[in-house]
């Protein structure tokens, strides 16, 4: 089946063609500045990439779309085929999902005017995370902020973490229900999930992606009071804050640049605050795994995935070395190893199998989208 992919932002769209037999992309690209340039709509967008889609697709036809949806709220926590009422629950859910909602409900309007026939299937970044429980997901805050608001722990990068999951317990030939690990989805945004019996008991991001790890420009944990006395304060605005800790903190605001190929070149070469990034980030981390360790019950393994969690030895090398302690033990040599199968990187002896494995979410989108279409 040819599945066409669609990841919208509110100025852009990216996309993707897979075939979901062969796990090959067609064509793939991004359609940026939409609304600021003589790209008026995601309308016209979608004109654009279709006119590519055909040009490389030639007589083949796209069988459907999965759309990449950051927020599924507390409804959805599985992929669902889209229909009006469908587009317009996702619609309602843009107060937890101000920037990401609305833009996928415009991609999927559009895909509708344009191909009133295709089917068309959402995929949602929290819905991996709905089985995790109440004691984890609430936040110890009045019941108000919750009924009222919606405030609760959502969690994010669901598609990723549910995928490594899958490819690790088949590597390591445990049966996915009888699973425990610790899921390290290291990006640019970053994400650590704690998988019981396959499932996902607890992840640190919450509310918003914002919470958790130490993130190429988010700040991840802090304590809330610095919000509330800084706006009370006047010396900024919510709004002002709101960019701040999510664009200009994290690797970016320790070190001076937000990428971690940057930072740990900066580190070798003696830059101290390069230095106090790496280890600040990767701290936080090693704390996350120790705790979901626990809170899974003793996990059979650690994986990393992800831009930094496939490519960075460094940093895998900097999380693990505390973790020592729990009888974790990387072995240097493997993990130095280059490549993009699934992989174990900690030694024969290790209390913990540490793993590397590659992350893909527009083919986890494409294949999800497949299985509904064709049921
Ligand atoms: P996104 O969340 O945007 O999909 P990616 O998964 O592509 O991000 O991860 C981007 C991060 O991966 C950046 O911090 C980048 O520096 C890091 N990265 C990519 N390749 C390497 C590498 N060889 N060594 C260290 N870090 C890397």
């Amino acid at each position: 089946m040819l599945i066409l992919v669609i990841n919208s932002g509110s100025s852009s769209l990216k996309y993707q063609v897979l075939d979901t037999v062969t796990d090959e992309v067609l064509t793939s690209g991004l359609v940026e500045r939409i609304g600021a340039s003589e790209i008026k709509d995601h309308g016209q967008a979608l004109d654009l990439v279709a006119e590519s889609v055909s040009e490389v697709l030639g007589d083949r036809e796209i069988d459907g779309v999965g759309h990449r949806v950051v927020h599924g709220g507390e409804r959805f926590s599985k992929p669902v085929l889209i229909n009006p009422e469908i587009t317009r629950a996702i619609e309602r859910l843009a107060p937890l999902a101000p920037l990401h909602n609305p833009a996928a409900v415009l991609g999927i309007r559009a895909i509708t005017a344009k191909w009133p026939h295709l089917p068309q299937v959402a995929v949602f970044d929290t819905a991996f995370h709905r089985t995790m429980p109440e004691h984890v997901w609430r936040y110890a805050v009045p019941d108000e902020l919750y009924s009222r608001y919606g405030v609760r722990r959502y969690g994010f990068h669901g598609t990723s973490h549910d995928l490594v999951t899958g490819l690790a317990a088949d590597y390591l030939g445990i049966d996915r229900q009888n699973f425990n690990a610790v899921i390290c989805h290291l990006g640019n945004g970053a994400s650590a999930t704690a998988i019981r019996n396959g499932e996902s008991v607890d992840t640190s991001m919450g509310y918003t992606p914002l919470e958790g790890l130490v993130m190429g420009t988010r700040s991840g944990d802090l304590d809330p009071s610095i919000v509330t006395q800084l706006v009370m304060r006047g010396a900024f605005t919510a709004a002002e804050l709101d960019t701040i800790l999510n664009k200009q903190s994290g690797l970016l605001a320790l070190a001076g640049d937000a990428d971690m190929r940057a930072v740990t070149e900066g580190a070798a070469a003696g830059d101290e605050h390069a230095e106090l990034a790496l280890t600040s980030a990767s701290y936080r981390l090693s704390k996350y795994i120790a705790g979901y360790h626990v809170a899974v019950g003793g996990a059979q393994a650690i994986v990393f995935t992800a831009g930094i969690g496939e490519n960075s030895i460094v940093f895998r090398e900097r999380v693990c070395a505390p973790l020592e302690v729990l009888g974790v033990r990387l072995d240097p040599e493997l993990n130095a190893v280059r490549s993009g199968d699934v992989r174990r990187i900690s030694t024969e002896d290790s209390a913990i199998t540490v793993l590397v494995a590659p992350t893909n979410e527009e083919s986890a989108i494409a294949r999800a989208a497949e299985k509904l279409i064709r049921d």
